[in-house]
């Protein structure tokens, strides 16, 4: 380790990645993008956006109405950021900064432990129960503050409305952030919450649902005093939050609500059909409503399967984690990319 290093990059485990090949005949179902492209308006308005000598605008106006006009929001109530990993490190940085240890369920999205080490926010992870589910009763105990995602990953469990409710309802003075990457793909967002609720954040990404991982832009809707904060961490750290183009896409994308539910019910329907076929493979398939499904198999090793679908050239992701290790975690691809992942495992489960 370098001697010119700060005491805190020393302290630091980085959040890893999931991989991202450099091979193009891959079929690719490890990190939970869009199989399809984003709409053709959201690709039209790219190439059409004009003025990319000047600075974007430093408090994306334009999105935050387009995603104001989508919710029914106030303007005042959104954030914006570069994904919504950024929009989370703000929010760690802004909010959550306390004595008491942050809550988070165990398992779940592994850059939490990662921004409290980066910010030295303690932690207290919460196991899930034994049905791999967040159990609210669990989340009654000093914190300060509460973050899970909704759905969770890589569970893909969902959460009802009414246990949000109950966490929100037992922490009136905490921060309570739910991660809703996911959430279009069959979960109920919070975000009719919001007024409700002046301690609720909701983050969402255009990563998932909208296919516009490659343009890294998410949000975080919140009552305006805790959007404030928000915004003095941006500033004091990058005045734009994010560049011209995207904010143009991100635009397009909320105004084609025809296209987005078109992708979104495909991916829904694969989902429910890989989910039949592999439970009649054999396989244990939780109740996912993301765009993955999270797996296991008592006859087979979960690193040996994803070793071998590799082989096929199909690439899952399998985290080498307490509890989780006999799991893997499946993106649902487009029809045909399920069948052939079907194809695959039915051949490999019966040579091994
Ligand atoms: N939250 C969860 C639960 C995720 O799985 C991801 C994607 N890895 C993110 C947030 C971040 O997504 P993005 O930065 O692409 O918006």
């Amino acid at each position: 380790m370098s001697r010119f290093w700060s005491p805190i990059v020393h302290k630091l485990t980085p959040y890893v990645a999931g991989e991202q090949p450099k091979l193009s005949n891959l079929i690719k179902l490890n990190t939970n993008e869009n199989p399809y492209p984003p709409s053709p308006k959201v690709l039209s308005s790219i190439s059409s956006t004009a003025k990319l000598e000047l600075y974007p605008d430093p408090n994306s106006d334009q999105l935050k109405d387009a995603i104001a006009d989508y919710y029914q929001l106030e303007r005042s109530t959104v954030f914006v950021g570069n994904g919504s990993d950024e929009v989370l490190a703000h929010i760690f940085q802004a909010l959550l900064n306390h004595d008491d240890p942050l809550l988070f369920p165990d398992v779940s999205y592994s850059f939490y432990p990662a921004y409290c080490s980066l910010y030295d926010i303690r932690t207290q992870p919460i196991p899930l129960d034994d049905q791999l589910s967040i159990d609210p009763d669990d989340y009654r105990i000093a914190n300060g503050g509460i973050i899970f995602p909704n759905p969770n990953a890589p569970t893909g469990k969902v959460l009802a409305l009414e246990s949000v409710r109950e966490i929100l309802n037992a922490n009136p003075d905490s921060v309570v952030v739910i991660d809703e990457a996911y959430i279009d793909f069959g979960g109920e967002t919070a975000i009719s919450l919001v007024q409700d609720y002046d301690n609720l954040v909701v983050v969402q990404t255009l990563s998932k649902s909208r296919s516009l991982a490659g343009l890294r832009v998410g949000f975080a809707i919140a009552q305006a005093h805790l959007i404030e904060a928000l915004e003095r961490v941006k500033n004091s750290f990058n005045s734009y939050p994010i560049d011209r183009v995207a904010e143009a896409a991100a635009c397009a994308s909320f105004k084609d609500v025809e296209y987005f539910e078109l992708t979104r019910n495909k991916i829904i329907a694969s989902r429910e059909q890989l989910s039949e076929q592999l439970t009649t493979l054999g396989f244990t398939v939780i109740p996912s409503k993301a765009n993955f499904v999270f797996i296991r198999h008592n006859d087979f090793d979960a690193e040996q399967l994803a070793q071998s679908l590799r082989t096929e050239s199909i690439i899952v992701r399998h985290f080498k984690k307490p509890r989780i290790e006999q799991f893997l975690r499946i993106t649902i691809g487009t029809a045909e990319q399920c069948q052939k992942l079907i194809a695959a495992l039915t051949v490999i489960c019966q040579k091994e």
